[in-house]
């Protein structure tokens, strides 16, 4: 179509550009998965970088004033999470990243549906919504960014995102390639859910947040997290789990040191 040539021509012109040393420091200091990378998936991130800031609207929110820094931060992350996935996902659905300053109450909330990490009463972390924009706390994406064991809110809400690629369905289930893969994503994930919906009924508590047994599309996006997060304790606890989701991410942080 004419319009993914120009599109295209596009995206390739601002991958070519130089990519700003200020920017690399900001990679370097703020996501610490990025130097766990091999160096070509390094090159993928900072050109997907490049092409993610430019297209999208940004938005600083609760007196927030937008910066590079946020920009190339959430870019960077969303460019690791989707590194090596067979096929580049700019997430052409998301136009807008509203960033608020810390945990925020959305009012409105009570009246929509979407997919929210709440902390305490009403205040949120994140959300990312259909053809929507992508919310986030800038305090969380970057305690996300260097302290592993928080979890991290722009894997979680882009988790979500590649869930939705497949129609805007959140079933928990990202578009995958090949059949096989597709059965035995199902097989696994439904047994480890079930798993933990027992264990988090009985106050237990596993490497899996309890947050991802309220449903299917949860669950996908704080397994997201602790895939990349917790990476040697998923492996260890939940090896075919974590297996699923090395074949679907195409990634082994296990193995990358963390
Ligand atoms: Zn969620």
């Amino acid at each position: 179509m004419v319009f993914d040539w120009f599109r295209n021509r596009r995206r390739r012109g601002l991958r070519e550009r130089p990519f700003p040393a200020e920017w690399l420091e900001i990679v370097e200091r703020n996501v610490l998965d990025y130097h766990d990378l091999a160096a070509d998936e390094q090159a993928r991130v900072r050109s997907y970088v490049q092409v993610f800031v430019a297209e999208k609207h940004w938005e600083g929110c609760g007196g927030l004033a937008m910066t590079d820094e946020i920009r190339v931060t959430v870019a960077a992350m969303v460019g690791v999470l989707t590194v090596n996935l067979t096929e580049t996902r700019y997430f052409d659905a998301v136009l807008s990243i509203l960033v608020y300053p810390t945990a925020y109450v959305d009012p409105a909330a009570q009246n929509r549906q979407g997919h929210v990490v709440t902390v305490g009463d009403s205040a949120r972390l994140g959300e990312a919504w259909y053809r929507g924009p992508v919310i986030l706390s800038w305090n969380d994406v970057v305690g996300g960014g260097l302290r592993h064991s928080r979890g991290n809110v722009v894997y979680h809400e882009f988790a979500h995102q590649l869930d939705m690629l497949n129609g805007g369905s959140t079933d928990g289930t990202p578009p995958l390639d090949r059949r096989e893969q597709d059965a035995r994503w199902i097989a696994v994930n439904d047994a480890e859910y079930a798993k933990l919906c027992t264990a988090c009924a009985h106050g237990r508590h596993t490497v899996i947040d309890c947050y991802g047994a309220t449903n299917r599309a949860e669950f996908f996006a704080v397994t997201t997290e602790t895939f990349f997060c917790k990476a040697h304790a998923l492996r260890e606890h939940h090896p075919e789990l974590y297996g699923v989701l090395r074949e679907a991410y195409r990634q082994d942080p296990a193995a990358r040191g963390r």
